[in-house]
């Protein structure tokens, strides 16, 4: 029997007419440095999307064609976001980081017909756009040098436009089409830390049902009485759905445009006065230590969104002193990002030891994803909170393919995903019996001594409680004995007194099995950074392989 219901599409246009309307007053503030903050509100951010849309059709973007983005967490980011995909064409989020080839590589395989750019990466752009035939606009955004100018400028074949110029008289309103929610709305690349970049084409459907979970109180739950300060970058998986989310529930956003250091963000803070924000682990590594060294009024953020790699409990503990509480999140690009998010059951007392065990969790799956574990042999685990396997994931707004394989249709490599269609995760990990996700590494920075398993996330979060150590990355290298044994990589505080004995002794004391414990340690100015601010494991590895470390 079929419903009775109205089979309305979920499409990203939706959100778009729902925010600038319903929540037009709301507010996306862009930090500008020394500058006044500039805002604008949903309904401008809703005209603006219009005039761009009309300015992007002008330029020859038809249905299902590719434009690009190169750009800051800003207004006019967001104006993309969903001028881009509510006229039917595909945004691709181009990630700032990745080295030239990589970023040439993922322009070109999306086929990016229009890049939009900030002023200040024209320079980042420039010895790309030979390597991109497909490439014949590039719109920029913001203050570009004079340099920039004369050398964008000089390239043969790519029109150049000023944003606020290719917008200006066209009209506000837009006669969006009517699409399916099936189709392409937004392509993000994996970062490429374990490989060549894949990318992920979310749909429309995708987008809406993941920012429906993002704002459900038991993810991030904001409303129109917040401020979001929106750091994780808007090509990192979507800023984790924030922009989305955002226009659904009228939550304001401030965008940190290029300002990222330490400083600027704590002066956002304390001037903007956010009551939640969202970041990797490095990020608010070096917040603390600001924090530390320069005390700020942080009181009105309460609410820290925590993911892209293991948060620390040392960093948990730090924040919960400073009364912000974070809130552990885990996710893939390939999950929208949003899998699982760290909220404690009823059940546990708030500040008790059981509680925070609960946060220092991956969390839970929200309705919507199902996780399963695999282990070794392929059988399906049981979630006993001690049965390690391979995490596996289902969903609507989960990866089924990688985006244009190498014959132009979705791939489906075998290593990605199972053969009843689940997303392998390559994270191995535990679940408790009331569904909680502990995980103890990904697979392939599992260190695999003597036939046993050591996580390499477990000696990094115990190194990292010792008071004299920054930063601490562990790494499996190659032992004659053992397989693999792990060698510590530790970065110190300044005028930090520990030794490795200490530091080793230390491990001990946290509960770390004696054979477990490292005998290779190295002291090192900074931990190697992957494009998206996780631990680079794959350089450290080399690093030690070319004697660099020992
Ligand atoms: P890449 O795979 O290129 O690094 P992603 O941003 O998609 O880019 O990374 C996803 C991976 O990041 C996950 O598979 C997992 O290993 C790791 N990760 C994300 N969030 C967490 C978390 N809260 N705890 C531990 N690992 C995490």
């Amino acid at each position: 029997v079929l419903s009775t219901m109205q089979d309305v599409p979920l499409t990203v246009t939706r959100i778009l007419r729902h925010g600038m309307t319903v929540h037009g007053t709301s507010q996306v503030t862009t930090w500008t440095g020394d500058g006044a903050p500039q805002s604008r509100s949903f309904r401008e951010i809703g005209e603006r999307a219009a005039q761009l849309a009309h300015a992007l059709g002008e330029l020859g973007v038809a249905e299902g064609e590719v434009a690009g983005t190169l750009m800051w967490n800003n207004a006019e980011h967001v104006e993309a976001y969903f001028a881009v995909p509510s006229m039917g064409a595909v945004l691709h989020t181009l990630n700032l980081r990745l080295p030239a080839d990589q970023l040439a590589y993922i322009a070109r395989h999306a086929g990016d017909k229009v890049i939009l750019v900030n002023g200040s990466l024209v320079g980042l752009l420039l010895p790309l756009l030979p390597n991109l035939p497909a490439l014949e606009h590039v719109v920029v955004s913001g203050a570009m040098t004079e340099e920039a100018r004369t050398a964008l400028a000089a390239v043969s074949g790519v029109r150049v436009h000023e944003y606020e110029e290719l917008i200006a008289g066209h009209p506000t309103v837009y006669a969006w089409p009517d699409l399916d929610e099936r189709r392409a709305a937004s392509l993000c690349y994996t970062s490429g830390t374990t490989g060549e970049p894949k990318g992920v084409a979310y749909s429309h459907r995708s987008i809406y049902l993941h920012s429906m979970q993002v704002n459900m109180t038991e993810s991030m739950g904001l409303t129109d009485a917040d401020l979001s300060l929106v750091i994780v970058p808007q090509f990192h998986c979507n800023s984790w759905g924030l922009p989305h989310a955002a226009f659904m529930t009228g939550v304001n956003m401030l965008m940190p445009d290029r300002f990222l250091q330490p400083a600027p963000i704590a002066e956002m803070i304390e001037s903007q006065r956010p009551t939640h924000a969202a970041a990797v682990p490095t990020i608010w590594q070096g917040l603390l230590a600001e924090l530390t060294a320069k005390p700020r009024d942080v009181a009105s953020l309460t609410q820290v969104t925590i993911g892209g790699s293991a948060c620390p409990p040392a960093l948990m503990k730090a924040f919960d002193e400073l009364g912000m509480r974070v809130f552990h999140a885990w996710g893939m690009t390939e999950t929208s990002p949003l899998g699982t998010v760290a909220r404690p059951p009823a059940s546990a007392a708030p500040g008790s030891d059981e509680e925070f065990a609960y946060r220092i969790t991956q969390g839970r799956f929200p309705a919507g994803v199902e996780g399963r574990l695999i282990g070794p042999s392929g059988e399906e685990l049981a979630w006993d909170g001690e049965s390690a396997g391979e995490l596996e994931v289902r969903g609507p707004w989960i990866a089924g393919s990688y985006f244009g394989g190498p014959d132009g249709e979705p791939s489906r490599p075998e290593d990605k995903f199972s053969p009843d269609g689940w997303l392998k995760t390559g994270d191995v990990g535990v679940i408790s019996p009331d569904g909680f996700l502990t995980l103890t590494d990904r697979a392939k920075d599992v260190i695999k001594s003597g036939g046993e398993w050591i996580s390499s996330v477990e000696l990094e979060n115990a190194l990292m409680s010792h008071p004299d150590v920054a930063e601490a990355a562990v790494v499996a290298v190659p032992d004659e004995k053992w397989g693999e044994r792990p060698l510590a990589a530790v970065v110190l505080k300044e005028g930090a007194a520990a030794d490795f004995p200490v530091l080793r002794e230390h491990l001990a004391t946290s509960g770390i099995a004696r054979w477990q414990l490292p005998e290779r340690w190295t002291v090192v100015a900074e931990v190697p950074k992957t494009s998206v601010g996780k631990f680079d494991k794959k350089v450290l590895r080399g690093r030690f392989a070319e004697g660099a470390l020992d």
